[in-house]
This record gives structure tokens, C-alpha cells and sequence, in this order.
């Protein structure tokens, strides 16, 4: 089907642009940061206002388009593009705003935590974001959100206080504590289901300077420093959020790197040094710094890598889990990316599931295996190593379901209902057939709207 008449009348009706396969920008702007995912839309559009973005999906539906969102193109399934449909790419949509005296920001659809962090920072105010700059506010949020300050303020979702939704009908819709809450519940954990998030807002909480940075353990000291990093986190005072990548270097000696970050009063407290003075350190880069310079331990390059990522949410992290994930990290004989330990401690726990949809803040541990790899001859090694070493963390798992933000498109819908729970996973499903019964926003982890579900104004009839 060509489109070319109807993406003049498109461009038209939009404040922002459209840009076609034919535009200069459309190989950038099609790209994504998983670089496994290389595909081709017949439309762009770069909404610039809620309008643009119902009017978007008003076109998509009336020309029989899939409809892919773009925030900021991280999540590895490749969500934010699709072959031959059309992004609502929210690039547009970058502005913070933020209110200092009543600690609230309001974050455009399409910002990034580039745009979010020295905004808040600028009044000496932050919430728990991801770690990687250009990830996007609202992809990261609405699937959960751990990153450095999750052991002191929660997940991300947890500090979600409003949203502005247009949903697939061209309807906005607001949803706060006082208005809509049961929405704002379903987008606590349950994506980008029930409509196209133009601004979220978030509470703020002061904070200035951290005391973070990068441990790195290398050599045989590896296995000791992991169950080190485990015990330190169990009884970690929630002052202290701490996360650690397993990895080999190109020599293929162990490689651990640690990311503590403490916003408590010690100079050092004992969790802290217990991690500095576990075997195998070699790089001690933990000092007193700004909460920005934090948020850039982690830079990683944008659509160099290809990703295949897959895990689980455990309650434990016992030896031999431990002794079995070093032996898969050297077992390729190359380096096949890394495993991501996010401790789940403190301020996650103080919440339950009627405050949001996820199904995880009871775990104790977040353990993802990412394979990472730029070789595209080494896809089904690299996919196999992801797949395996999951299945090797999965008897640790109360439920088999993983976190919706690192999942890949083929995980199978039980495994994207295990993530949520029977019982929160049909409350979304209630969600997802008011707002979108025709389930128009499914390149997503998909919630399918119930059988024969009629939307939101027959539902209300
Ligand atoms: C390098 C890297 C680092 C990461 N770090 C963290 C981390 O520290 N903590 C963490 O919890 N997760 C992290 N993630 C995972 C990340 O949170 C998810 O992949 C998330 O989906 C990315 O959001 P995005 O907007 O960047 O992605 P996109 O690919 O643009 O969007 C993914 C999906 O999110 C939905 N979506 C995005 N924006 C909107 C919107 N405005 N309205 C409605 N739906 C929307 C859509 O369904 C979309 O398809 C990381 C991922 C990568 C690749």
C-alpha cells in the first residue's frame, strides 16, 4: 500500500513533522538502542502535541497501520519500531517541568533521564530513575523503574503521581490518586497498554551529592565479592542501593563491577566498607560525588550492540546460583555480555500490590542475563547463552515471571501474566478493555484486552 498522498494530509494535520522512508532522518530516527532490531516503518510520526498524537492514531487506525510508541528507543524487544506500521515517535515531547516548592515534575512523553536529572537537579531535587541517560522517562516508569536510589525512594512507578494518557480512541484522559486511580495503578507496571502517555508526573525528594561510583573485582576474588555484595545488601540500610555486573574481559579472567550509592550521613558506612575490602578489587572508584556525575557510571553507546536479555526475579541468591552464573559467564570461551544483579532492598518492600500493578517488589533480587554482542554471526550463540543461563536462575524464581522492561518480543503471554499474578494481570486486562479494546497498542509486553471487550464509553454506556 502506498502512502504518499495520505502522509502530505498526515503532515498536515500535525504540529509536529512526519517523516517518510524517502526523508533525510528516517535511518536515525527508525533506530533503536538494541541494535538486533533493524526494521523499517512506513511512517514516522513526531508528535508535538496530545492532538498529534490522537490524530496519529486515528491514521494508523484508518489505514489499517500498526501502531508502534518511541520514547527513548531502549527497550530491548524493539517495541518502539515496527516494519511497514507507524512510531508515534514522542522525541518532540522532552520538556521537564518542575515545581521545587511543591517537589513535583512533570516529564514530557518522549523525555529522557538526560532531560529529567539536571532539570529536578537544578532545585536540588531527584527521583529514582534508570541508570542509562538516554533511556526514556515513561517506557523505564510505566514498566517499574529500579536504578540508584531504589533502596532509598522505591521503584520508579512508585513515585508516580499523574499521567496524561491518549488513548487509542483520541481521548485524554488524566489520571492521579483523585482522578482515574485505578489507571494510575495500571500504569504502575503495566506499560504502554492503555494509551500513549503525552507528560507523567513524579514526586521529588532533596538530594544533591552521593557517595557512588564503580568497584571493580577481577581474578579469582570474583566468587568471594559477589557473596559479598549479596550479604551487604541483606542487611543494607536503605541509605545504600547497590547493583553488580558479572562479566569476563577479553582475557577471560572474571570481572565484577559493583555500583553502590549512598545518600546516608556516615563517612563510610560498614556496608560500604565491607564491599572495598572484598578479594579480588582492583579498582576502588567510589568517592563523594553529584548525583549527575552518578547517573553517568553506567554511559553506554546508543544502537551499537546487539541485546538479547532474559531473566528473573528471585528470592534469593544462594551459592551454588552464584557458583553455576560464574561458571556460564567463562563458559563460551568469549565474552558474551554480562549478568545484572539489581537488589531489590528497602524502599520497594514498603509498598504492596495495591499501590501498583507489578508483581515484583517482593523479590529480593533482579538477576538478568544480557548477552551483548556486535558479531551477527554469533546471534543463535549469543540468544542460546541469554536463554540457558535464564533457565539456569529460573528455580529461584517464586513466579517464572521476569521484568517487563528487559523482556524480548517472544516471550510468551504466560510469562508476561507470571510477571503481574493471576489476579493483577485480569485487573489489567479490565484496564486495557476500557482503554483500548481493540488492543491497537500491542507492541508492547501485551495485556489482551478481554473477548468481546467494547471500551470506555460503552462501558460506562
Ligand atoms: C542500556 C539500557 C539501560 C536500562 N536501564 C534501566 C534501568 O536502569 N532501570 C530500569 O528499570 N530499566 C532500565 N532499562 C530498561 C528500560 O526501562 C525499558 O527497556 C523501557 O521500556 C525503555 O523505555 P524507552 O522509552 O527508552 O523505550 P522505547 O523502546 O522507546 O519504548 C518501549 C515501550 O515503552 C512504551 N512507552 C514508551 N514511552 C511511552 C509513552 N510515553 N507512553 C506510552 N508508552 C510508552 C511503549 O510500549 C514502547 O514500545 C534499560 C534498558 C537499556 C537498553
Amino acid at each position: 500500500m502506498s502512502l504518499d498522498g495520505n502522509l502530505d494530509e498526515l503532515q498536515q494535520s500535525l504540529a509536529g513533522s512526519v517523516i517518510g522512508p524517502a526523508d533525510a532522518g528516517y535511518e536515525a530516527a527508525r533506530r533503536c538502542f538494541n541494535a538486533l532490531v533493524d526494521r523499517r516503518p512506513a511512517v514516522i510520526a513526531r508528535c508535538a502535541t496530545p492532538g498529534d498524537v490522537a490524530t496519529a492514531l486515528d491514521f494508523a487506525q484508518a489505514q489499517g497501520l500498526d501502531v508502534a510508541v518511541r520514547g527513548g528507543g531502549h527497550n530491548p524487544a524493539g517495541h518502539c519500531v515496527c516494519d511497514g506500521g507507524l512510531v508515534i515517535d514522542l522525541s518532540l515531547l522532552r520538556t521537564v517541568e518542575v515545581d521545587g516548592h511543591a517537589r513535583l515534575a512533570r516529564a514530557g512523553g518522549g523525555s529522557t533521564w538526560l532531560d529529567f536529572d539536571p532539570a529536578t537537579q537544578a532545585s536540588g531535587l531527584v527521583t529514582p530513575g534508570g541508570v542509562v541517560g538516554s533511556t526514556g522517562v515513561c517506557g523505564l516508569t510505566l514498566g517499574g523503574g529500579i536504578g540508584h536510589l531504589t533502596a532509598q525512594h522505591g521503584l520508579t512507578c512508585d513515585n508516580l503521581i499523574g499521567a496524561e494518557i491518549v488513548s487509542p480512541n483520541g481521548e485524554v484522559t488524566h489520571a492521579s490518586a483523585d482522578e482515574n486511580a485505578e489507571l494510575l495503578w495500571g500504569l504502575r507496571g503495566g506499560g504502554g497498554n492503555f494509551g500513549v502517555a503525552t507528560r507523567l508526573d513524579f514526586r521529588l525528594h532533596p538530594l544533591r551529592r552521593v557517595v557512588g561510583g564503580l568497584l571493580t573485582y577481577r581474578g579469582a576474588g570474583v566468587r568471594e565479592a559477589l557473596r559479598r555484595f549479596r550479604d551487604v545488601v541483606a542487611r543494607s540500610p536503605r541509605a545504600l542501593s547497590c547493583q553488580a555486573g558479572l562479566a569476563v574481559d577479553e582475557s577471560l579472567e572474571l570481572l565484577l563491577v559493583v555500583a553502590p550509592c549512598y545518600t546516608g550521613s556516615a563517612d563510610e558506612p560498614d556496608e560500604l566498607r565491607a564491599l572495598r575490602s572484598a578479594p579480588g578489587l582492583v579498582d576502588d572508584g567510589v568517592r563523594s560525588h553529584s548525583f549527575l556525575e552518578q547517573q553517568r557510571v553506567f554511559d553506554s553507546s546508543y544502537g551499537e550492540n546487539r541485546h538479547y536479555w532474559k531473566g528473573h526475579f528471585t528470592s534469593e541468591l544462594p551459592d551454588e546460583l552464584i557458583d553455576e552464573l560464574l561458571s556460564r559467564t567463562v563458559a563460551p570461551g568469549r565474552p558474551p555480555g554480562g549478568i545484572l544483579f539489581e537488589s531489590l532492598h528497602g524502599a520497594p518492600k514498603d509498598l504492596d500490590a495495591a499501590t501498583g500493578a507489578l508483581g515484583f517488589r517482593q523479590a529480593a533480587f533482579n538477576v538478568s542475563a544480557q548477552a551483548t554482542w556486535q558479531d551477527a554471526r554469533l546471534d543463535e550463540e549469543q540468544i542460546a547463552w541469554a536463554r540457558e543461563t535464564a533457565a539456569a536462575i529460573e528455580p529461584w524464581s517464586p513466579s517464572g515471571g521476569g521484568y517487563v522492561n528487559y523482556m524480548q518480543a517472544d516471550e510468551p503471554v504466560e510469562r508476561v501474566r507470571a510477571a503481574f499474578g493471576a489476579e493483577a494481570f485480569e485487573r489489567l486486562q479490565a484496564l486495557k478493555s476500557r482503554f483500548d479494546p481493540n488492543n491497537v497498542l500491542r507492541r508492547n509486553q501485551n495485556i489482551a484486552p478481554l473477548p468481546g471487550a467494547v471500551g470506555k464509553e460503552e462501558h460506562h454506556g
